[in-house]
């Protein structure tokens, strides 16, 4: 048995070029969060490109860096949402997706693999694939009232974390910041292997459908997408423009988070080190993490945690990237010269900042309210559904648009149930109407379900796509 392995850097398809790394055997064992990939375990070796057994190593690598990196970052006593331990499948069947879901027939991770144009894909060969779904996972155990959210902003932050993760596990090897340094001349802003995510699968998805993806990988970080209200915005259309796709709109917090890295190492140098790049990108994910403890659910949500963000760089770096992270939300309009404005007085003082960095205890109970919206349009023998939103007492009154022209809690929850309806994501079950004709029940990837309560149908999640 040798004592390294081989794995793909970061995708397999990975622009200009993928290169394949030598590294230390993973120990899957002593992780503080524990992991199991379902399946026996080949002998760690030297494997080539294109096995099972190349699969698994590069799966167990990428999963081993994610944890190490956010456990760092999480309080010693955290758990999975799921148990004690996250299951991971590393081929759950034939789809161009991955899964994270708390649902107890598929609890855990799962990948797939589909041929297309003769090519076979396996999701979970990229490490970029694996650190996002990965990246799902972590935000539910910071976050667990996220998860049911009927909200595009706050399923958007979901995909935008689990972005930001492969972006940070990724920048946690050696060679990937060298190689990134070298690529964007030391400006980090600039499209690199770093900032372009799941090549490959992007790749697999343009096969299928063209508009569904970059020209060059499924999503990239440098992009220069502001920030709108997203219930004002379509429900589909081309990657190349902005909709309430969650997996379109985390574009922008995860664009905003990018150029507040690029800035964060800009600042460390202008001729940057791998070692000033691994600096920052541990105290950028400790902002992230400090900052989710306490921003509130919020339709705004990107805004509240770009506010505490500088609240958290207050408290622990005495205000060092104020500049770097003020240039990269406000210019993204996720923060408003009037959330500026309200914000200032707060971070001169250190004790007002320490009491707003107070963590409340996240609840489902505490942090939502259940509104009943009409389903005329959806097909359903049920007239009415209950869904979790946002409640906006809790909001700054100075997010991106103000409290005046804020979206009323109905409408957030309409614009998101609808993106679901529409784009037959919920798996209606027996509570179809069948002379409706709308359902699509047969279709894969059903992020969410229906359950009768006592107190009527209600709208629950299965998993994150
Ligand atoms: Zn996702």
């Amino acid at each position: 048995m040798t004592t390294e392995i081989a794995v793909w850097e970061d995708d397999p398809m990975s622009v200009p070029l993928a290169y394949t790394i030598r590294m230390p055997v993973p120990q899957m064992n002593n992780l503080p969060l524990a992991i199991e990939i379902i399946g026996n375990a080949p002998d760690p070796a030297i494997y080539s490109p294109g096995t099972a057994e190349f699969r698994y190593w590069t799966a167990a690598a990428a999963l081993v860096r994610a944890v190490s990196y956010w456990c760092d970052l999480l309080p010693h006593t955290s758990e999975w949402e799921v148990g004690t331990t996250l299951p991971v499948r590393l081929d759950a069947g034939v789809d161009l997706n991955a899964y994270y879901s708390r649902d107890e027939d598929q609890k855990g991770l799962s990948f797939f693999h589909d041929t297309v144009n003769g090519k076979t894909v396996y999701s979970g060969e990229s490490s970029d694939v694996i650190c996002h779904e990965l990246g799902h996972a972590i935000l539910d155990i910071i976050r667990p009232d996220l998860y049911n959210a009927a909200s595009d902003e706050i399923a958007a932050f979901h995909e935008s974390f689990a972005d930001i993760s492969a972006i940070l596990s990724g920048l946690q090897i050696q060679s990937l910041r060298e190689t990134v340094l070298v690529e964007t001349h030391g400006d980090l802003r600039r499209s690199s292997r770093l900032s372009r995510l799941g090549e490959q699968l992007g790749w697999a998805i343009r096969q299928v459908n063209p508009d569904k993806a970059d020209a060059d990988c499924l999503r990239n970080a440098a992009n220069a997408f502001l920030y709108q209200d997203p219930t004002t915005l379509p429900i589909s259309g081309r990657s190349s423009v902005l909709t309430s796709d969650p997996h379109s709109f985390s574009r922008v917090f995860t664009g905003a988070f990018f150029d507040a890295l690029a800035n964060m190492l800009a600042l460390q140098s202008l001729t940057p080190t791998e070692a000033d790049l691994l600096r920052v990108s541990q105290e950028i994910g400790k902002l992230l993490i400090e900052a989710l403890h306490v921003a509130p659910a919020t339709s705004d949500f990107c805004c509240q945690v770009a506010f505490h963000m500088l609240e958290a760089d207050k408290l622990h770096f005495d205000g060092k990237y104020n500049t770097a992270l003020t240039n990269a939300f406000v210019s993204r309009r996720i923060l408003s010269t009037a959330a500026m404005a309200m914000i200032r007085p707060i971070l001169s003082s250190r004790t007002a900042v320490a009491q707003a960095m107070v963590a409340p205890e996240h609840k489902v109970s505490t942090g939502f309210l259940q509104v009943t919206l009409s389903t005329a349009s959806y097909g359903l023998r049920s007239k009415t559904l209950l869904v979790n939103v946002p409640d906006e007492g809790e909001r700054l009154p100075t997010g991106p648009l103000g409290v005046v022209d804020s979206p009323s809690a109905e409408t957030v929850a309409r614009s998101f149930v609808d993106y679901l309806f529409l784009r037959g994501k919920v798996d209606v079950g027996r509570f179809a109407d069948a002379n409706f004709g709308m359902i699509r029940a047969n279709m894969r990837g059903k992020t969410h379900r229906l359950t009768q309560t006592p107190r009527g149908l209600v709208l629950t999640r299965v998993m994150f796509e």
